[in-house]
């Protein structure tokens, strides 16, 4: 997807990762999503542990970090007929997606769900750094920066209305 090789021009720490981005059919309550595999490391000292010592009782299990992400993107919006404000929509998501790699909420998540809940990936904070690297972005693209937070969400939220409403623009 050429529009993801866009927005990680403002997802810079991720240069090394390989991410691929799809349409895929979801729930409709759903925009977008990113999954990976995680792995897990066992270091133990196997010996230790069958021949009875006590230290080799404590087996450190850990999470390897991926460098593989696959970001799915609901394939309902590919309803929106106009493809430059199609591209706008998908790069929100993808930015929502990516700032979900980079926060590392994907090791998190992958655990527990007790744990992703504890952990509140979805706050305020999160919202606003969207906005931020959006802004960034269509800086980049040359493309008139959004003023406020709450007229991008409006807008989002007009445009998705009418897709579910098949009223697309
Ligand atoms: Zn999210």
């Amino acid at each position: 997807m050429n529009w993801l090789k866009e927005v990680r021009s403002v997802f810079r720490v991720l240069n090394k990762k390989t991410i691929l981005a799809d349409y895929k059919k979801m729930s409709r309550k759903k925009l977008g999503f990113v999954r990976s595999r995680i792995k897990h490391k066992i270091d133990f000292d196997a010996v230790a542990l069958l021949l009875g010592k006590s230290k080799a009782q404590k087996i450190q299990k850990t999470i390897v970090k991926p460098n593989e992400f696959e970001i799915f993107i609901n394939q309902d919006l590919q309803k929106i007929k106009k493809e430059i404000l199609r591209k706008e929509i998908v790069q929100h998501i993808l930015i929502h997606e990516l700032l979900h790699i980079e926060n590392e909420d994907l090791i998190t998540i992958s655990k527990n769900y007790n744990k992703r809940k504890k952990k509140k990936i979805h706050i305020n904070k999160f919202d606003e750094e969207i906005f931020n690297r959006y802004n960034k972005l269509r800086k980049l693209k040359g493309i008139m920066q959004i003023q406020k937070r709450e007229y991008l969400d409006m807008a989002i939220k007009k445009i998705l209305k009418s897709v579910k409403q098949e009223k697309i623009p």
